[in-house]
Order: structure tokens, then C-alpha cells, then sequence
């Protein structure tokens, strides 16, 4: 088809820019809502192409839109570009950035030719866990008028519906008494001991939770000195489950646990956070099958991975999007086994030749998939329908 091969050209004549710029934004790490430099990179990119570019839209600094082409149907490319703390790109937001940058250019030449609108939206702090970019945008008007979104997140392997869950983060401020540890210990009040019993309390609730649960935290603030009995300490928690609906049922539970910690203790305790959580995702059937029959006329076949169909993986603020607008979250696979996403190992894996081959798949796959949606009449209609 004339319109995939310009597509395909169009991505050629940008690849070594691509792959710069996706080796850039890895080798200058910024967290969620610090991404000056990516978001700049990323902008310029784009405006450099003669994208429309607005950045920081919705009162975010590191947000941004560019849009090409003026069809009806209108959709939106999320770019993710924020790092982990202390491991950098681990979880490969440079990919997902320099693969959304791509998708964008090569459909931009035939967006008119096929009645498209196309989107990069520039979404910072996925990795935060509670109100991330997404949800903000999403509340802030950024999605509003786009049909279908998508974008690709690098893993392992490649995965079509990855079973993405809801998650909350929260954060937990303990408040008790400074005393010397051993003159007048009965004059302190112990605020790490509330986070001993909680985690122990966490550790008992684990047997009446559902097995598709998740609770994992740190401790981030754990005491001062030995010799001074505790009086401020603070946690950080992350709380999943398979659907918001779970999740709220598992929150209270889960917030007991500090709660006995500070009755036990008599330490006071605040929680903080776990109020705009992120949701399970909805894969869009249409668009789903679209990208694979994409990804497989690229030599990229999404193989059965077993019980990885049906295990829960992590949770990511797309899953927000996809309640709202049609939308596809494939994972492209970086061949970086044994190294999974949030390792260090991971984070190497995410700049060599498979980890670009990927983005410029994952571009690909993405802007075939964009002109399928707007030249496929009955999925087209369902889109805009809504
Ligand atoms: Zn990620
Ligand atoms: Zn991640």
C-alpha cells in the first residue's frame, strides 16, 4: 500500500536521528516531572519535523503536544520519558520517546492523504505511581478530541495484551517522641517500631488477599541515629490489584496495617498519596489486532508466552487513558533476558541494536497502525463515533 510505504520511507530518512535521540534521553536520566532536557529533545524534534508544538500544557513544565495534519481523525502518541531513581533508564522510557517521535514523522506525510490528525503527546512521570502525567493531562483537558491512543513500552519479550493492573502509591508519616535509647527509653516514643508492626501486619494479611494483589514498599526515612529513639520515620507503599474495584477494597486493608502501627506504638500516622491511582488497561480489540497483523508483516510475530498471558504485570497511568479513549499498550520485546525491566541490566539493555531495532519497530508498527485506523471504514467510524 502506497500510504505504509511512505510511512516506511519517511521513518528511514529519520532513523539515525531517532536512534540519537533515544541514546540522549538514556544517557541524561531525569525523573518524573524533572524531564526538562528529554521534554526540550524531544520538542525540537519534533518542531524541527513542522509539528505544531506546545510544551507545558496543562500547567506541567515537562508536557507537551505536537500535532500534524489536519484530518477528522484525530490520535494521540504517548510519549513516556522519566527515568528510575538511582537506575536510570531501567524501565526503557527512551525507547517509548524516540519510538512515539517516529510513528509521528513517518505518518505526518500521508496524515491529510488518509484524514488524520496525529498527536505526540508528551506525557512526564509514569514511573511515580500515584497522579501520574497521564492522569493529570487526562483531567486537564489534554486527550480531549483524540479518538484512539497508543503507544509501546519496551520488555523483555514482545506482548500484545500485557495484563496490566491497577496501582496506588502512597506515602506514610510516623510521629513519635525523641529519648536517649537507653537512660529514658520510657520517655521516647517509638515511630520505627510503627513500621515494624505494620510490615509485620502487611506480612499476615498476605494469607487473605487475592493471589493477583501486590503490596511492595521501602522504608524512606527510618531514624537518625541508634542511640535516639525514633520520633520521625516515613515508608513509601505501592498497593495493586486487578481492577480499581479491587484495589479499593484492598487500600483499607492495607491501611490498618500502618494504623496498628501507630495504635501499637502511640506514634501518630499520616498517609499521604493513593488518591488518583492508576488503572487496569483496557486493550481496544481493533487496534490490538491492527498492531499485531503490523508487527507480524515486520517479522515481529507475537509468540505464546504461557502463563505470562494471564500473569499480572506492572501498572502504568495508560491504563487512565484507556477508560477514557480506545487504546493499545503493546510491550516490544529488547531480547534483554535474563534482565527484566527496573534492573540495572535492564537499563544497559536498553540502548543496544536489538533496543533500537525495537524502537524503530515499534514506530513502524505504530504508524501502519494509525493509517489502518483511518483508512478502515467500520473501525474508523467506531472511533470517531464516540
Ligand atoms: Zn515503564
Ligand atoms: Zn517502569
Amino acid at each position: 500500500m502506497e500510504a505504509k510505504s511512505a510511512a516506511r520511507e519517511r521513518l528511514l530518512s529519520a532513523h539515525d536521528g531517532l536512534i540519537d535521540l533515544s541514546h540522549r534521553i538514556h544517557a541524561h536520566p531525569e525523573l518524573g516531572f524533572e524531564e526538562e532536557q528529554a521534554s526540550v529533545w524531544l520538542c525540537e524534534s519534533l518542531a524541527d519535523a513542522g509539528f505544531a508544538v506546545e510544551k507545558g500544557i496543562c500547567d506541567l513544565p515537562t508536557a507537551f503536544r505536537a500535532r500534524t495534519g489536519s484530518g477528522p481523525l484525530h490520535i494521540g502518541i504517548c510519549a513516556e520519558y522519566d527515568c528510575l531513581p538511582g537506575i536510570g533508564h531501567a524501565c526503557g522510557h527512551n525507547i517509548i520517546a524516540a519510538s512515539a517521535v517516529g510513528a509521528a514523522l513517518a505518518v505526518a506525510k500521508v496524515a491529510d492523504e488518509v484524514g488524520l490528525t496525529v498527536h505526540v503527546i508528551g506525557t512526564p512521570a509514569e514511573e511515580v505511581g500515584n497522579a501520574g502525567g497521564k492522569i493529570l493531562l487526562l483531567e486537564r483537558g489534554a486527550f480531549a478530541g483524540i479518538h484512539a491512543a497508543m503507544m509501546v513500552h519496551p520488555a523483555p519479550f514482545d506482548m500484545l495484551r500485557a495484563k496490566i493492573i491497577a496501582a496506588s502509591m502512597f506515602e506514610v508519616h510516623c510521629t513519635g517522641k525523641e529519648s536517649h535509647a537507653s537512660a529514658f527509653p520510657e520517655l521516647g516514643v517509638n515511630a520505627a517500631d510503627a513500621l515494624t508492626i505494620a510490615q509485620t501486619a502487611l506480612g499476615l494479611l498476605r494469607q487473605h488477599i487475592r493471589s493477583t494483589d501486590r503490596i511492595h514498599g521501602i522504608i524512606t526515612n527510618g531514624g537518625t541515629a541508634p542511640n535516639v529513639v525514633p520520633a520521625h520515620t516515613s515508608a513509601k507503599y505501592i498497593i495493586r490489584s486487578e481492577t480499581l474495584d479491587q484495589l479499593a477494597e484492598l487500600q483499607p486493608k492495607v491501611y490498618r496495617c500502618f494504623e496498628a502501627g501507630g495504635l501499637a506504638t502511640g506514634s501518630k500516622v499520616a498517609i499521604t498519596g493513593g488518591d488518583k491511582p492508576y488503572a487496569e488497561m483496557h486493550h481496544d480489540e481493533d487496534m490490538a489486532a491492527l498492531y499485531r497483523s503490523n508487527s507480524e508483516a515486520l517479522g515481529r510475530p507475537f509468540p505464546n508466552l504461557g502463563e505470562w498471558e494471564t500473569r499480572p504485570t506492572g501498572s502504568t497511568d495508560m491504563g487512565n487513558v484507556s477508560r477514557a479513549i480506545p487504546s493499545i499498550h503493546p510491550m516490544i520485546g529488547i531480547n534483554s533476558l535474563p534482565a527484566v525491566n527496573h534492573q540495572p541490566e535492564f537499563a544497559s539493555h536498553c540502548v543496544t541494536a536489538d533496543a533500537d531495532k525495537a524502537l524503530a519497530d515499534g514506530a513502524l508498527a505504530m504508524a501502519w497502525t494509525c493509517i489502518d485506523l483511518a483508512i478502515n471504514q467500520e473501525v474508523r467510524e467506531r472511533l470517531m463515533a464516540r
